[in-house]
């Protein structure tokens, strides 16, 4: 998918600021962060909306990430908050599957 921005992110058309990286996913820091942390996991396989993933092994591969990279952000004890939106009434914006990892303040719920 070429005009997709996160594939332009996995193929290193364009310079992210990667967090971590495997055979599977591809992790960086969100660019307009709502928190000290806000790191987004997307999968190296172009899937638009969480309604597409099909693949269980590349959903362990996604969640497995979450508590790897809350860890290495030092957030495992303190707590964070994973988030996927879902299209247009769920607030996403960029149509490749991505989870939000937000932590370094305190969450409030019900969110906006
Ligand atoms: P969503 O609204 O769930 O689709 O989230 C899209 C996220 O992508 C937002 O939090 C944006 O700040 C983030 N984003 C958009 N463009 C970039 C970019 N060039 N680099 C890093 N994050 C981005
Ligand atoms: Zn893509």
């Amino acid at each position: 998918m070429n005009d997709c921005l996160f594939c332009k992110f996995i193929n290193k058309e364009i310079q992210t600021d990667i967090v971590y990286e495997d055979e599977h996913v591809l992790a960086f820091n969100d660019i307009n962060p709502q928190a000290p942390v806000h790191q987004l996991i997307i999968p190296k396989l172009h899937v638009p909306t969480l309604n597409d993933l099909t693949d269980m092994g590349l959903a362990a591969s996604l969640l497995t990430a979450v508590p790897k990279l809350a860890k290495q952000a030092n957030l495992d004890s303190s707590g964070y908050r994973m988030v996927i939106n879902c299209n247009s009434e769920g607030g996403q914006e960029v149509y490749h599957l991505h989870l939000h990892l937000i932590g370094g303040r305190q969450m409030i719920w019900p969110p906006g």
